[in-house]
């Protein structure tokens, strides 16, 4: 548990120090004004071993499920996303190489057929695209799109399933329906409330929806998550599902890992 805290916070205390010194320039990842995203870039793809892609990504990109379509980023954004993006050295390097992921585009304007999103996990290309552009009132909401997304990952590489999960759905309260996927609540999901068994109204919309979401508030409101399952048997199932599925696709996802993502502490963006 330390030691991993340790390690992480020493990358951004380099990371920090470095600012002020070195403008860097990495791969394709293209430098800007002061350097700070070029060098948060730097740390994330050194450690886990992809490449983080802001220009010619080559969009549109055909894949089986529809054309994924995107502009690219200012440099403005590249940096405002930097420190969103260091969220990734939160986890272990063998997470992202058992998720095969080998590139991140940061992009604009990311749509799936037409359709805008804020992320799109397109395992065929092994590529996680982020829309850096989504502005939001909620600070942390790039913060859970990423680890949502990274989830989806996971959720397929652990058993090559991502739209079934007999033993999850058996949690959910008696009676239930998911509401159809994802693109049906997808507009009212912010301004909806859940009902209880659920951390927001997207984890209603299907079964992958519910596994990623819950597993995007452990890990962007870790303690608060925890706390709301003490009054919530059904998402109390749920949380020790996703630590039971965690820690099986990859053993360091531990309870050492929680108590690092429990500890960690972002700094207020606005
Ligand atoms: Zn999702």
């Amino acid at each position: 548990m330390i030691h991993t805290n340790k390690h992480f916070y020493i990358i951004r205390i380099v990371t920090l120090s470095i600012f002020y010194i070195a403008t860097l320039t990495n791969g394709m990842a293209s430098g800007d004004d002061n350097g700070l995203s070029a060098i948060t870039i730097s740390s994330v793809e050194s450690k886990h071993g992809f490449q983080v892609i802001v220009k010619g990504q080559g969009y549109p990109i055909k894949t089986s499920y529809g054309v994924i379509q995107a502009t690219e980023s200012s440099h403005s954004d590249v940096n405002l996303y930097s420190e969103t993006l260091g969220e990734l050295l939160l986890y272990p390097r063998k997470v992202v190489d058992l998720c095969n992921i080998k590139t991140v585009s940061l992009c604009n304007n990311l749509s799936v057929n037409g359709q805008l999103r804020s992320a799109v996990p397109d395992f065929e290309h092994c590529t996680l695209h982020l829309d850096i552009a989504q502005n939001d009132s909620e600070a942390d909401y790039p913060a859970h799109v990423l680890h949502h997304e990274l989830f989806h990952f996971i959720d397929l590489k652990d058993d090559g399933k991502l739209y079934t999960d007999d033993r999850w759905a058996a949690i959910n309260p008696a009676g239930f329906r998911y509401k159809g996927g994802g693109a049906r609540v997808r507009w009212q999901s912010r301004t909806l409330k859940p009902t209880p068994g659920f951390v927001s109204f997207y984890a209603m919309a299907s079964v992958e929806e519910d596994k990623a979401e819950t597993f995007a508030y452990m890990m962007v409101q870790y303690k608060r998550t925890i706390l709301r399952s003490n009054e919530d048997p059904v998402l109390k199932k749920k949380i020790i599902a996703i630590e039971e599925l965690l820690k099986q696709f990859c053993p360091e996802l531990n309870a050492s890992f929680w108590q690092t993502v429990s500890d960690f502490r972002r700094r207020r963006r606005r």
